[in-house]
């Protein structure tokens, strides 16, 4: 390990913030600052305006250099970006009609130059999105990005891009997008710490998925450090410190040795099947989000893909991605996953999964707006392009299509006859796609849940979204630290709609899984094959430890567990109840989430 001058500081330990993601990791603090800097304002003499533009000339050139550069390795790493992004930026800052706006600005206002810039780009972002024209709506994040830019150089404040790093960092940041997650250096980045977020927020769940330990919703974390210290981030008892003595610098890099051996240790499970002591069969599945882990999916021991969040191929692009590029990537994992299934779930764009379009649109409530199937049904186009890369795709395996946030009937219909249109055309063009191929749906709105039975008859089969039913159901935003305290699976009115859900699916006869979070808690397993659930879908890392559960466990005394606890009416003896379940049956896990 490189010699580090911050060991010397004072240690600090801080236990705040909740555990998103386990494991042991070091590194430096890369502490990313927020979005807009804060701009002061102050007035200058006429005599300085010509300083002040020259300071403005210098950032603009600053700022064309970090663009040309991104674009250069945008040009050698993304196959499918529309590039022409980077020079519609590079434009904007020579439109004459702003440099002459800048200009008059600041010989009538008499005020420092960062002022009047974000002054007029201000105006000019205001403008765009009241514009009745979705074109410029969409260009209102490019306003901000090129503001952001000028300003950064104009306050001399270093812009980190966290897509390129030269060292191992941990990033300790206010929060993370989920598309600045996704285009992270995954070599350098060695964990997360973010003031706000949960268990169920996206940024969490990338996390697990590229297995880095991560601890979110400590407020005012990123004024506790600095840039270069040194941090231990250990995941597996909710601690982070700083400036560690060399002594727990040793103690840690053990610890994450024996964490990672005790993962590997787990392995010897992976080939066999999750069957309870009764010989009851579960089926494992993996969910993903990127292709690099599919690797991961099999190392695990995973029988198939029970979701993949095909969303993250549009957030890790630039633009939207083509019809081609999107089979490719469809007939990627579909080839790699060897003829076992794999549920591809549409786009689930909106909510904390922003486009530069939803950025743009600023909605108050984004969770209950545009987002998901609602998204897709307002841009045939962009759906049409998936359902046709989909199903050109499925003649390359087990596909089976998934439609996210359903939330009644009549737009399952809406869908159902979208996708006959797309077969039409693709029957029409005479290429090839399975015709049989297997259609379901999230049940993750309170709403679907409740009408079950009314859904039931017009899919394949469900798969039960805990993160987005919890949050629906509770009224408990997935994402916000203050009120997580309530956001709990547990909660009877979740695991009576988890219950309706299965009873419906069983009366119709069709499968029912569940690939929310909640699936990959080993605490939970026997309650949900209790409840009835054959088949769990779940971040790749947890499946052996909710295996090792299963082969554990009586399906009969599963099944008497689950009636018990529907029986209950709060969440304080659910838990308690299950507590004691648990800790009778399987002592070493309730001693690893004590520890
Ligand atoms: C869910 O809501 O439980 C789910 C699996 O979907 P996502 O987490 O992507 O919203
Ligand atoms: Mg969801």
């Amino acid at each position: 390990m490189k010699k580090n001058n911050n060991i010397i500081n004072k240690e600090k330990e801080i236990t705040r913030g909740i555990v998103v993601s386990h494991g042991v990791s070091m590194g430096k603090a890369l502490v990313l600052t927020s979005d807009i800097p804060y701009v002061p304002k102050y007035s200058i003499m006429r005599s300085q305006i010509a300083h002040e533009l020259d300071r403005l000339e210098e950032a603009i050139q600053k700022t064309k250099q970090d663009i040309r550069t991104i674009k250069k390795k945008a040009e050698s790493e993304i196959i499918s970006a529309n590039l022409n992004y980077f020079d519609a930026h590079l434009l904007m800052l020579d439109d004459p009609v702003l440099q002459t706006q800048i200009k008059t600005d600041i010989h009538n206002s008499l005020l420092n130059i960062e002022a009047i810039v974000d002054n007029a780009l201000n105006a000019i972002a205001k403008k765009m999105s009241s514009m009745d024209n979705e074109y410029f709506k969409e260009r209102v994040a490019d306003v901000r990005d090129i503001q952001k830019r000028v300003l950064f150089h104009l306050l001399g404040k270093k812009q980190i891009d966290i897509q390129s790093l030269a060292e191992d960092v941990i990033i300790v940041s206010h929060d993370l997008t989920v598309s600045q997650t996704a285009n992270m250096d995954r070599r350098h980045v060695k964990g997360f710490i973010t003031e706000v977020g949960g268990k169920t927020s996206h940024t969490a769940i990338f996390a697990r998925a590229l297995e880095l330990p991560a601890i979110v919703g400590i407020s005012d974390i990123r004024s506790e450090f600095k840039d270069g210290d040194y941090i231990i981030i250990d995941a597996n008892h909710g601690k982070i410190i700083a400036n560690p003595t060399v002594k727990n610098i040793k103690l840690y890099e053990t610890a994450k040795h024996v964490y990672e051996r005790f993962i590997k240790k787990l392995s010897f499970l992976n080939q066999l099947p999750a069957e309870s002591t009764d010989h009851h069969k579960i089926n494992l599945n993996a969910n993903i989000e990127i292709l690099d882990e599919i690797d991961s999916t099999k190392t695990h021991g995973a029988e198939g893909i029970g979701l993949f969040r095909s969303e993250f191929i549009f957030l890790e692009s630039i633009d939207l991605p083509s019809e081609e590029r999107q089979f490719e990537v469809y007939k990627e994992v579909l080839t790699r996953m060897n003829n076992m299934p794999v549920v591809i779930r549409t786009i689930d764009l909106g909510g904390d999964k922003l486009t530069k379009e939803h950025e743009a649109y600023q909605e108050s409530n984004p969770f209950l707006g545009w987002r998901s199937i609602r998204y897709c049904l307002s841009k045939p186009e962009i759906f049409r392009t998936q359902l046709r890369a989909l199903l050109r795709a499925s003649v390359y395996g087990k596909l089976e299509i998934m439609f996210p946030m359903i939330s009644g009937v009549d737009e399952l219909l809406m869908v159902k006859e979208f996708v006959e249109m797309v077969k039409n055309d693709l029957r029409k063009e005479k290429i090839e796609f399975n015709n049989d191929i297997k259609m379901g749906i999230m049940i993750e709105v309170p709403s679907a849940a409740l009408s079950a039975d009314a859904l039931a008859p017009h899919v394949d089969f469900f798969s039960i979204g805990t993160n987005d039913l919890i949050q629906y159901t509770l009224a408990v935003d997935r994402g916000n630290e203050k009120v997580s305290y309530l956001y709990n699976s547990l909660h009877p009115a979740v695991l009576r709609l988890i219950k309706m859900t299965i009873s419906a699916g069983e009366s119709h006869n069709i499968p029912v899984e569940m690939c929310g979070e909640m699936a990959g808690n080993p605490i939970n397993s026997v309650l949900l094959i209790g409840l009835g659930l054959k088949e769990l879908s779940m971040s790749s890392v947890f499946i052996p430890e909710v295996k090792k559960v299963i082969r554990s466990s009586s399906y009969i005394e599963a099944k008497k567990l689950a009636d018990e606890i529907l029986a209950l009416g709060n969440v304080d003896k659910i838990e308690k109840h299950l507590m004691t379940f648990m800790r009778t049956h399987f002592p070493y896990l309730i001693d690893k989430i004590m520890s």
